[in-house]
């Protein structure tokens, strides 16, 4: 078990001269992206142009469509930075995920009405929606996104090219719900204004959730692949850069890697995502673990190591968690019960090792991103060198992961590469607040 263990740790730490390599190459791609519309980055455009000052007011509705869940609340935006909202989630029926999206986005609508209703709920329409879409999505201003595809599952293709924000408003007006839709934007773009919101350092977000995503705030004038209105200065970026490395081979991408490719819904696609993302880690664990069971190094008790998807990050998280805390019991049972293995307890500190590779791996590719956007806007003189990079995350992977959060603050001040005392890269955790953003978005274009 040790001499594959330090097999797999070669093949899962990349070294100092790769990781320079993918920064730069990064952000080259970025650079690309900025200007053509075929680049591997797509750097899509937001049509946000104003960014909160932290003064805006009001009140407003927010609808968070994910994947898994639909998220509604009413926002009351106070000024300096202060905020409050009520909210309530509910679980996208199976149901409505195949067939026809008008069932979204009526199930959406109806769901608003219901929150509406509630006692707790004190307020009148009209009313203001920003509406948080993470799926891909052309945007032709602020509140026009034609959809381009769904993905998590999602397949509702006779919406396909339609724009979100109309489905959503012609559901709510035969509800007779006076609400007008005024901005929708990307999940990680909720993230990085909410945070500009509370503080206006904020330049940049990343999300490390069930994907990977971030966004950055950048010059108009260096977006030339779309129309600028000439008197904008500003605006943010949604790089998507899930598909960082897709149709290359920069990546430093293993044989694990390379199956679970080979067997997902999107092969070629998103390849530095599922070296990154919640969806995914748990997933290259047990690729590893399999491989350990059919070499006879580790014992398997069920048919869960060789189930795709048999292993959710979550339970990889747990199982590191407890082995970080001694509780050896645990970390026995969370592999007997949910991993199918029965492992010596000589070998948890093998296994451990492996959760704490894949992690660290996907804080290493994490950071390159970061690193690299950092770069491009002090090259491009966005910011300056003495000045603090405040970066906005959220996710469940970045908010639980074991250590994910502190190991990604020292990567990417180590690789900053500065020799200074101050690490001029700060990571900021930004938990649910897409929804603050959504509405800052509407209150701030006035
Ligand atoms: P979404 O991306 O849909 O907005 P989340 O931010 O909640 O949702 O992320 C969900 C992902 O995070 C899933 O892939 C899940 O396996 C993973 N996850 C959930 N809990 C944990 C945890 N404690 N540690 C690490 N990953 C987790
Ligand atoms: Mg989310």
């Amino acid at each position: 078990m040790e001499a594959y263990l330090r097999e797999i740790e070669s093949l899962f730490t990349p070294s100092k001269e790769k990781l320079k390599e993918l920064t730069g190459i990064f952000q080259k791609e970025l650079e690309i992206g900025l200007v053509r519309r075929d680049g591997m980055l797509k750097a899509l455009p937001t049509f946000v142009y104003n960014l909160p000052s932290g003064m805006e007011s009001g009140k407003f509705l927010t609808v968070d469509l994910g994947g898994t869940n639909l998220r509604i609340g009413l926002v009351e935006l106070f000024g300096s930075g202060r905020f409050t909202i009520k909210k309530d989630s509910v679980v996208i029926p199976e149901t409505l995920k195949s067939g026809s999206g008008y069932g979204i986005f009526n199930f959406i609508a109806e769901n608003i009405e219901k929150f509406l209703e509630h006692p707790e709920i004190e307020t009148e329409l009209p009313l203001k929606l920003g509406f948080t879409f993470s799926f891909p999505v052309q945007q032709e201003s602020l509140a026009h996104g034609r959809i381009l595809g769904w993905s998590k599952e999602i397949e509702c293709n006779d919406v396909i090219g339609m724009d979100a924000v109309a489905l959503l408003q012609v559901a709510l007006h035969s509800r007779g719900l006076e609400i007008a839709v005024e901005a929708l934007i990307n999940d990680t773009v909720g993230t990085l204004l909410a945070q500009v919101y509370r503080d206006k350092k904020t330049k940049m977000s990343v999300i490390l959730g069930t994907g990977s995503n971030a966004a950055y705030v950048e010059q108009c004038s260096h977006l030339t692949k779309e129309e600028n209105e000439s008197n904008k200065v500003v605006t943010v970026i949604n790089i998507e850069w899930g598909s960082f490395g897709d149709g290359a081979n920069f990546l430093p991408t293993t044989r694990f890697d390379a199956l679970l490719d080979e067997e997902s819904k999107n092969p070629g696609i998103q390849r530095f995502e599922k070296m990154i993302s919640g969806m995914y880690l748990g997933e290259i664990f047990r690729l590893i673990l399999l491989e350990a069971v059919e070499n006879g190094l580790i014992r398997s008790t069920g048919w869960t190591i060789s189930k795709p998807y048999g292993i959710k990050t979550k339970q990889m998280s747990n199982f590191h968690e407890s082995y970080i805390l001694g509780a050896v019991e645990e970390c026995k049972s969370i592999a007997n019960d949910k991993f199918g293995l029965f492992i010596l307890d000589d070998d948890l500190k093998y296994v451990s090792r492996l959760c704490e590779l894949i992690s660290l791996r996907s804080c290493y590719l994490c950071a390159v991103g970061i690193t690299a956007v950092h770069r491009h806007l002090l090259e491009t003189s966005l910011i300056s060198a003495k000045e603090m990079f405040s970066v906005a995350l959220d996710g469940a992977l970045y908010q639980r992961y074991p250590n994910y959060s502190k190991i990604l603050q020292d990567l990417v001040c180590m690789m900053d590469g500065k020799e200074e005392e101050v690490c001029r890269i700060i990571l900021v955790m930004a938990e649910d607040l897409s929804s603050i953003g959504a509405a800052a978005a509407i209150a701030a274009q006035k």
